[in-house]
């Protein structure tokens, strides 16, 4: 048995990693479940899962998750270096199911540790992709991705010889407003942006497969994960979300890894590994499906594709300015505070106010984010509604 971290368990993705586990007795024993704010989540989640240590975020709620976990064997603790600890204790796999740059200490907490991660917190390695790797690489931590456009990836990949490699190509679902004008789509509301056609996801997200920032955020990702080069980086828009993502070899055979757009085959392929285990997602009917179609994305329609081009190719601390400022213009969309096409304004807005350059070190890293974030919150306030 396997012992097994889940960061921001409370969410979407940590509550069907959850959901693996309680399928699966014996395969995992849960050791340590974190959250930011929801005490009566992560209790719950605590005890039916039998962890052994609960963390929250914020010291606010501690009173209420100390109390939902009076009596029980289950330690609590409160604050943001409780989920650093909780990173670092020892269990086998740890997955980082944070939403946002908040996940980037407890990530490299349990990076440096030499852990196992299961990497789903893709802001971690937008904002911080050579911090993670140097450190990986010092530690010997295994990074394995649960998105599932690089787990696809990483399923078809030749890890011996990624030289035969010319192309890896992301398939994008093309989100919501695929087939919008950026007048339609000034209209749009937070509940339209919400509802994705194939996932359900946690909001942010939901937002950034919206504006095509999901993808962008993915392409930076897959730079790191998968160091091929970024030229031989690829995006193609893909409605049905059934190819997760492919892989183009030297002799011109694409492999591709297929499946029904549920998170758990990805997570499930990513905490069993090496091993597959059976999961309880719907089976790949394609004589139901019928048609798989795909087109180039539109990156006039949707400049945030193009602003994560521009830092990949930038690089630096472009993609964590373009991270940090992406981050506070969803926030302010999902309050009210902007309108739609406002996102990518505050972002390409912050990228030309704020300085890139050189990022080698953590508290650098950090320094960068809280100048793009202050940039990006003027940047909002100017444009408030
Ligand atoms: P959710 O918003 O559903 O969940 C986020 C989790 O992070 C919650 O447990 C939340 O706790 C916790 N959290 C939020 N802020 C903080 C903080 N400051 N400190 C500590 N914990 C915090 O997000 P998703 O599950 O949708 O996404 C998680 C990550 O996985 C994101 O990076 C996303 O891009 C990526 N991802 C998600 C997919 C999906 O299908 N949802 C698919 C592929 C990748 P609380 O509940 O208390 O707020």
């Amino acid at each position: 048995m396997k012992t097994l971290t889940i960061l921001g368990a409370t969410g979407s993705v940590g509550s069907q990693a959850l959901d693996l586990v309680a399928r699966n007795p014996g395969r995992w024993q849960v050791d340590a479940l974190t959250a930011n704010s929801d005490a009566s989540g992560l209790a719950a989640a605590a005890l039916a899962s039998g962890a052994r240590y609960a963390a929250i975020a914020d010291p606010a709620a501690y009173p209420a998750l100390k109390a939902a976990l009076a009596g029980s064997p289950c330690e609590s603790a409160a604050g943001p270096e409780a989920i650093c600890e909780a990173a670092r204790r020892p269990s086998d796999i740890v997955l980082t199911a944070i939403v946002g740059a908040a996940g980037l200490a407890p990530t490299l907490a349990a990076v440096e540790r030499g852990a196992t991660l299961a990497i789903a917190n893709k802001e971690t390695l937008v904002c911080a992709g050579p911090v993670v790797t140097s450190a990986a690489k010092v530690s010997g931590a295994v990074l394995l991705p649960v998105d599932s456009e690089h787990n696809a990836v990483f399923q078809v990949f030749d890890h011996a010889r990624p030289d035969r490699i010319r192309k890896i190509i992301l398939t994008a679902s093309g989100g919501p407003f695929r087939c919008l004008s950026r007048a339609e789509m000034a209209q749009v509301t937070v509940a339209d942006a919400c509802k994705h056609p194939i996932w359900s996801m946690g909001a942010k997200i939901s937002v950034d497969s919206a504006t095509l920032m999901n993808k962008g955020l993915e392409l930076i990702e897959a730079h790191h994960l998968f160091p091929v080069g970024i030229d031989r980086l690829d995006v193609i828009v893909h409605p049905q979300s059934v190819v997760h993502s492919m892989v183009e070899y030297i002799d011109g055979s694409v492999l591709a890894q297929l499946g029904t757009p549920d998170m758990r085959i990805p997570l499930a392929y990513a905490m069993a590994w090496p091993e597959r285990i059976a999961t309880p997602a719907a089976r790949l009917d394609l004589a139901s499906i019928a048609r798989l179609e795909f087109e180039a994305p539109d990156l006039a329609r949707f400049p945030a594709l193009a602003l994560a081009w521009d830092a990949l190719r930038a690089g630096g601390s472009a993609p964590c300015i373009l991270n940090a400022a992406n981050e506070i213009a969803v926030a302010a969309f999902i309050s009210g505070q902007v309108g739609f096409l406002d996102i990518d304004a505050i972002v390409a807005a912050t990228l030309a106010r704020v300085a890139s350059g050189p990022v080698g070190s953590l508290d650098e890293v950090v320094e960068v984010d809280a100048a793009a974030r202050a940039e990006a919150r003027q940047q909002a306030r100017e444009r408030a509604r």
